[in-house]
């Protein structure tokens, strides 16, 4: 028996001679150490703030209705259906005593022989207060739902306005970032200007709607390479994405994005995709830390601590190739999951544990229909529709439950042949209380 039952109190976890293993998140990262784990030899105990896991790579597409929220997140129970030994609780982890060896949760503390923490990240404003008031971040299920609120709720605002201004303040969205998620979500909004709008809104000049990118450095998708990165200016600039390069966005009330260099674009829409931290469990020493992500061994250990481990993007494992630590990508987080659980399932059997080595299959970006740019691992490159498939099967292929995959595959054959977006709903209307805050029409007319 180790200590942890003696801890163990609200929880409700049952009594059992294993150790026991709590994981923290069950993101890619802790969802697939989880299914590799030898459940007959550990026990574990799952933490998630959330009873569902989230495809974050697909949140655009929830944001730009393209596909429904359900259709990209499974519940966490489900996946782990028939997985002895092993225990759900739906609790945000807000603390860590590694010298107890307990975790702290709302509902109670619990005690571990092994930690595993797999928290992801969250949106990086970088401090700026106003930016994170006013912006609409990607990160979430609630963000991705609020933005697609927010945008068909903005153009059912421009029906109602004739003011000039007002109007393409309206119809311009600002996109901070031209990562994957910039790249990505100003595709999608071209793709909904040039084929959706202006059928749903004839009463509006659809074709004033200005998207436009604005990006730090001096090029698109920085991670990706120079084909990539300059096939995906050129296919964004033929749908009529605006881009700004070498500029950062400093400030934002809601209604006017301002510049570094003090130039101005009135937008009600701001998305800001530049950038993400981690999120940091408090309890471990300041040194197990840096720049908000855990510091890992090769066999993903924190340092200092014999029997916590770190996973996916708030793990930092630095190696020659990869001297600030490895993408903060899907694949990096399965492959660490898959490896550590090999480790620990090995630890129970008197095997060796193997350093951690990450198996580069290359990074994928979509920018509209029939259109996305592709980087193997191999060093070779692709783009166009070869590449738009490939990123189609990829994204369904790694989609959580046989329903979801299906409701997805149908819903983009869907629009694929429509040109529609089915699910351009507003669901939690606010426009009647924005109006009276502001009126966007002059009562005297
Ligand atoms: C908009 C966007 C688009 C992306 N697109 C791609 C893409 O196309 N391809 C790609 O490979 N990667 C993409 N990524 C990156 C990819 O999503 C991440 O690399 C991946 O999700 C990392 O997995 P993870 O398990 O480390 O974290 P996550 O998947 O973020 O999971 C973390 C889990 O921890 C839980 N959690 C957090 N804190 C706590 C706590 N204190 N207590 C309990 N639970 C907690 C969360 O609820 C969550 O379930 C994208 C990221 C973003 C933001």
């Amino acid at each position: 028996m180790t200590k942890q039952k003696k801890l163990q109190t609200v929880l409700n976890v049952p009594t059992t001679n294993l150790p026991r293993v709590v994981v923290i998140g069950g993101g890619f990262a802790g969802l697939h150490f989880i299914k590799r784990l030898d459940t007959s030899r550990y026990q574990i105990v799952l933490f998630d703030r959330n009873n569902f896991h989230t495809f974050i790579p697909l949140l655009y597409q929830v944001a730009t209705a393209g596909l429904e929220a359900p259709n990209i997140v499974g519940p966490i129970r489900k996946a782990l259906h028939g997985k002895k030994n092993f225990h759900f609780r739906m609790l945000a982890v807000h603390g860590i005593d590694p010298e107890a060896k307990t975790v702290a949760t709302a509902g109670g503390s619990l005690g571990y022989d092994h930690l595993v923490i797999a928290t992801g990240t969250q949106t990086n404003f970088f401090g700026n207060a106003e930016i994170a008031k006013h912006s609409f971040p990607l990160k979430t299920l609630t963000d991705a739902r609020q933005l697609r609120n927010h945008l068909f709720q903005s153009l059912e605002r421009l029906e109602l306005t004739s003011d000039m201004e007002e109007r393409q303040r309206l119809l311009t969205f600002l996109v901070v970032g031209g990562g994957p998620t910039g790249v990505e979500m100003a595709g999608a909004l071209a793709e909904l200007r040039n084929h959706v709008l202006k059928r749903d809104y004839p009463d509006s000049d659809i074709s004033l709607m200005r998207i436009i990118i604005a990006e730090g450095s001096d090029k698109l998708l920085t991670a990706f390479s120079e084909a990539s990165s300059e096939e995906a200016r050129t296919a964004l600039e033929s749908m009529g994405v605006e881009l700004i390069f070498s500029q950062f966005v400093e400030h934002y009330d809601g209604s006017v994005a301002r510049f570094k260099d003090g130039r101005e674009i009135p937008c009600a829409t701001l998305i800001w995709g530049a950038g993400v931290e981690g999120i940091v469990v408090p309890g471990l020493a300041k040194a197990a830390v840096a720049k908000s992500q855990y510091q890992v061994d090769e066999y993903l250990k924190i340092g200092g601590y014999d029997d916590v481990y770190a996973l996916g993007d708030v793990a930092q494992r630095t190696t020659e190739k990869w001297p600030q630590g490895h993408p903060g990508v899907a694949q990096v987080a399965i492959q660490m999951g898959e490896q550590l659980a090999k480790n620990i399932n090995a630890l129970a059997e008197g095997g060796t544990i193997k350093a951690f080595k990450y198996f580069d299959k290359g990074n994928m970006a979509t920018i509209g229909r029939n259109r996305a740019v592709a980087d193997m691992g191999n060093g070779q490159h692709f783009s166009g529709f070869p590449a738009w498939i490939a990123w189609v099967v990829v994204h369904l292929y790694y989609l959580i439950g046989f329903r979801n995959r299906t409701f997805t595959l149908f819903s983009w054959v869907g629009n694929y042949f429509t040109y529609s977006r089915a699910i351009r709903l507003v669901m939690e209307p606010t426009l009647e209380e924005k109006l009276t805050e502001v009126p966007v029409t002059d009562p005297k007319v």
